[in-house]
């Protein structure tokens, strides 16, 4: 038998031994098809890679970690293709970062310390270069501000990405690889969809997403289901470290993310081709208009071409009207005078935020810089040439 053959048949395996619900007790008897798994899934990463030819040797790349099974497994890939005989081997510099959540997602500081220092042994112990990054407990007002599930999961994101890029430009870093799976990609498809962000599908899911300009972020790991990597942890020992959930109260209704990923979920177990079908369809979108002409036309939050001309933004505004106090009406630190810097997605999530002092300080200054020029131009605008002149002589 070949080697296709053998994890086909290694696959039919897996799926007797799964519904006989004894796996724990077979696996170690795997032998030969454990070998075939390992190099089938070590081939599709490599030809993932090699099919989009945007890594080049000698790059550094910055891998992404959050513990979790799929970036976990994504640590392990790149490991083997470091240590492989030359035809095979890869061949950039890898790095990897690993982003602190535990402030925003509840822990105490001595869970918090306790799963940092499991990351942490984690890490060391594949002898790549690691940065540990925090989510700071100062955001931790932006969140409390937050109302529904929906939002708190993007702006967590939203952060996490701007983190991310922010330590990779630092650092010199012009690749980012993430973790996200076939089955994440489905989700997060039909998620964007319901969230407004129809426009950004392709940038949002897609192998390489360029928007950032000088980081692009990559995602080896898309033509792989969950399922296939939770085996693999399994057979092959990857450690993971579970982040907990973000803390909900029970009258909080489950995000958007969590509808899509039950429907999807339950869908797939009768009708198996499901999340493919979903993955497949993304497949067939344009990144172009996600890509902004200029600085200035990108979204303050997640970085995409605005997508909304002056007509659009006319008829969505009594969804978007904003109340703020008294108080807060002047100059630019209004909520208000953020809403042109944000795409219609990011509009939603803004409007849940509290007052503007609670986002990152380099959120804050982006809009000053762009609230200002605006105004200047429009400045400008409102004298009319002839009187230019007049003021002149
Ligand atoms: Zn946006």
């Amino acid at each position: 038998m070949n080697g296709w053959g053998r994890w086909v048949s290694g696959l039919s395996m897996i799926r007797d031994i799964e519904s006989q619900g004894s796996l724990g007790l077979v696996t170690s008897g795997l032998g030969n098809t454990g070998n075939c798994f390992r190099e089938y899934f070590m081939h599709k990463f490599r030809a993932m890679l090699g099919k989009n030819r945007i890594i080049f040797p000698g790059e550094k790349v910055l891998l992404a970690v959050s513990g979790g099974p799929a970036s976990s497994a994504m640590l392990r890939q790149v490991q083997e293709g470091l240590s492989r005989e030359t035809a095979k081997k890869l061949r950039f510099i890898p790095s990897v970062i690993y982003v602190d959540e535990g402030a925003v997602r509840g822990q105490s500081p001595a869970q918090r310390e306790q799963s940092l220092a499991c990351m942490e042994t984690l890490l060391q112990a594949t002898g790549f270069p690691y940065y540990l990054v925090h989510l700071e407990q100062e955001l931790l007002k932006l969140f409390e501000a937050v109302q529904t599930m929906t939002a708190k999961e993007e702006l967590l994101q939203m952060l996490r990405t701007h983190l991310i890029l922010q330590t990779a430009r630092t650092k010199g870093y012009t690749k980012v690889m993430t973790g996200e799976t076939c089955t994440r990609v489905a989700i997060k498809l039909l998620t964007n969809l319901a969230l407004g962000r129809g426009a950004f599908l392709a940038v949002d899911t897609g192998f390489k997403d360029n928007r950032h300009g000088d980081v692009m972020v990559v995602r080896p790991l898309r033509e792989y289901m969950a399922k296939e990597i939770a085996f693999y942890n399994h057979f092959f020992d990857v450690p993971t470290v579970i982040a907990p959930p973000l803390p909900t109260k029970r009258r909080d209704k489950p995000s958007f993310r969590h509808v899509v990923e039950s429907f999807l979920l339950g869908l797939q177990k009768d009708f198996p081709s499901t999340i493919s079908t979903v993955y497949r369809t993304g497949e067939k979108l344009s990144a172009d208009r996600a890509k902004p002409s200029c600085e200035a036309e990108r979204c303050l939050l997640c970085l995409c071409a605005l997508d909304l001309d002056g007509e659009e933004e006319l008829a969505l505004e009594p969804t978007l009207i904003i109340d703020e106090p008294e108080l807060e009406r002047n100059g630019a630190e209004r909520k208000s005078a953020y809403i042109p810097l944000l795409c219609y997605g990011c509009r939603l999530t803004f409007k849940e935020l509290g007052p503007v002092t609670t986002l990152p300080p380099y959120v804050r200054a982006e809009a000053q810089r762009r609230i200002h020029s605006a105004e200047m131009q429009q400045q400008n605008q409102e004298v009319p040439p002839e009187d230019k002149e007049l003021s002149k002589s």
